[in-house]
């Protein structure tokens, strides 16, 4: 079925081929899939929503179905939209618009391409916009903008979020640059929402391309795609006949658009009611503000060096680095309530070594961040060794800026031998996404509480560790850059790596009386690979006992302090004792006064 779209961008004007719709089969209920081909009785099908059970191709649905497949029984309330003028242009081109209008009309029974309801899921009251592929191949024109501005304002003005749900060939072409301007439209209504913390999500079904795909349906804060959905801004043939090349077989599906960094998850379709409530009950803006809940922190958390026995730092480093410590996402699987992991930098790939989503911390709406390591060498391999690319740091900063926007305190879990060295994390521009973090987390105006869980290498967890509390495992390091690194550069010899390490004071006692942590968090005896979910505990309630302290803070206050906290490292003070060197362990070193060199990773 070829509907007539087009594709903004440069002098592309594509028809967009969707996938067949379910063909009728010999007698009245039998289908064909339209991904396999394979024949599917109707009545099933339906009660699967529409997906096949051999290939999980997931059929076009109509506004109706997909109303009933996402809402609560009984709770859409259809939103009116006034009608517009259709045809601006008084436009013909074999046939006149207004007799296409008329005819898209009568078959699909609709008013136009979109509508608008407000509804529940699981309870959670939301405004949504559904797209419908098959009246005018959900070209995007003057009505559909409207409908999708009305939405968004009566989100706004009722503080509800907003849920879209996409199938587009681009802008309609019979409303000319009147439907240009719609891009502009939707665009600046999502950006209203956002400056009012109003929570957006985008459902991309397939097919969402051209001035939809560059407009509402990407500007969301939280992107779901249903499985092979596909998006783009130029359609595949326009790419192929200007480039000359062919293209992967999935270019453009939802699957190579979540590698690429594009959407946050994929949703098999009978997912998407619970990810969904589990989203909007997340991350929903409350009128009474995030739940306070009262800590213990002088339990979970010790504050005086004195009370950390002294160890060989050369110890802690291998501690810090056992397989068996628990991760970012083991930590996150212990400690929170419906965490959805978000995906993506939104402009290039997803970082495996850096992993970030919203959930419930005992109750309290929280965004988590961390870098992701592994148990295994497959996991540590596919995590790159829980060192990120620029990328990572891009997806944590989106994460952070939607913490922000909602009003969630930010926690960053950082274990990290440093950010990946590599050819593409330069050309990417590695420093620069660190260095961005750094002013970003300077001025967030929610609490940012970060823990050293592991290894905290240099830049690379710096980059998430600008924070209003700092804290970290008793076992874990946090250092300028390894021993080993620092051993090579400085003694020119990587054996004297304890060395180094008792020097730089890598290990939770110097560094809480450094002030560079402000707490360590006690380890089970045999540490935090030992006792897992011992550790996950202690955790938790360090996380609590932080939260309670800086909830009650306002923004300017969070601010200042925070910018206060790292304002007076290196700044002699009045109670700034001088600090006595530990002793030196393992090789004698030479004086290297002149080469005091910070190779950061
Ligand atoms: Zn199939």
């Amino acid at each position: 079925m070829t509907i007539e779209a087009i594709t903004i961008g440069p002098a592309t004007v594509e028809p967009t081929t969707v996938e067949p719709i379910p063909r009728r089969g010999p007698g009245s209920t039998w289908l064909l899939c339209g991904g396999c081909g394979t024949m599917l009785y109707e009545r099933r099908f339906a009660r699967d929503g529409r997906v096949c059970p051999d290939c999980s191709w997931h059929a076009p649905m109509t506004i109706h179905q997909r109303l009933d497949l996402l809402l609560d029984a009984d709770s859409a309330r259809p939103v009116d939209v006034p009608a517009i003028d259709g045809d601006p242009l008084e436009f013909t081109d074999t046939r006149p618009y207004r007799d296409r209008l008329r005819d898209a009309r009568a078959s699909t029974g609709l008013d136009e391409a979109a509508a608008c309801v407000r509804g529940t899921i699981d309870g959670n009251p939301v405004v949504v916009v559904v797209m419908d592929f098959r009246f005018l191949g959900g070209s995007l024109g003057a009505t559909v903008g409207e409908v999708f501005t009305r939405a968004a304002e009566l989100a706004l003005r009722e503080r509800t979020p907003l849920l879209t749900v996409t199938a587009s060939g681009g802008a309609r072409m019979q409303e000319g640059a009147i439907a240009l301007m719609q891009m502009a439209k939707t665009s600046q209504a999502l950006g209203q929402l956002d400056e009012a913390g109003i929570l957006t999500v985008s459902l991309i079904t397939d097919p969402t391309f051209g001035g939809v795909a560059a407009s509402f349906a990407t500007l969301a804060d939280v992107i779901i795609a249903e499985p092979g959905a596909r998006l783009g801004f130029a359609g595949r043939r326009v790419i192929e006949q200007t480039i000359r090349q062919s293209l992967p077989e999935d270019f453009q599906t939802a699957e190579f658009l979540l590698a690429h960094g594009v959407v946050d998850l994929i949703s098999p379709r009978h997912e998407l009611r619970a990810n969904l409530a589990r989203l909007l009950s997340v991350s929903s803006r409350r009128a009474d503000g995030i739940p306070r809940q009262a800590g213990r922190p002088d339990r979970a958390v010790v504050t005086d060096p004195e009370q950390l026995a002294r160890r060989d730092a050369w110890e802690s480093v291998r501690a810090a680095r056992r397989l068996g410590r628990p991760t970012t996402l083991d930590y996150a699987a212990m400690i929170l309530e419906d965490f959805t992991e978000l995906r993506g930098d939104r402009m290039s790939a997803d970082c495996p070594a850096l992993v970030a989503g919203l959930g419930r911390l005992d109750g309290i709406p929280v965004a988590v961040l961390g870098t992701q390591k592994g148990h295994t060498a497959d996991e540590l391999r596919y995590r790159n060794f829980g060192m990120p690319t620029p990328a990572g740091y891009r997806k944590s900063a989106r994460v952070m800026r939607l913490a922000a926007k909602l009003g969630l305190p930010v926690i960053t879990l950082i274990d990290t031998a440093g950010a990946y060295p590599g050819i593409e994390a330069e050309e990417q521009a590695q420093a620069v996404a660190i260095a961005e973090n750094l002013r970003l987390m300077a001025g967030l105006p929610v609490p940012v509480v970060a823990v050293v869980t592991g290894e905290g290498g240099s830049g690379g967890a710096l980059a998430l560790a600008f924070a209003d509390r700092v804290l970290m495992c008793a076992n874990a390091v946090y250092s300028v850059i390894s021993a080993e690194g620092c051993a090579a550069i400085l003694w020119k010899n990587p054996a004297a790596a304890p060395t180094a390490a008792a020097a730089l004071r890598v290990d939770a006692r110097e560094l809480l009386r450094l002030g560079v942590v402000d707490g360590v968090i006690p380890e089970p005896d045999g540490g935090a690979d030992a006792d897992p979910a011992g550790t996950a505990a202690r955790l938790r309630e360090a996380l609590r006992g932080a939260l309670a302290d800086l909830l009650p803070l306002d923004q300017m206050n969070l601010v200042t302090r925070r910018r206060a906290r790292f304002r007076q490292f290196g700044v002699a003070t009045p109670a700034s004792a001088p600090v006595p060197a530990p002793a030196p362990s393992g090789d004698a070193h030479e004086s290297q006064t002149d080469r005091s060199v910070e190779a950061t990773r």
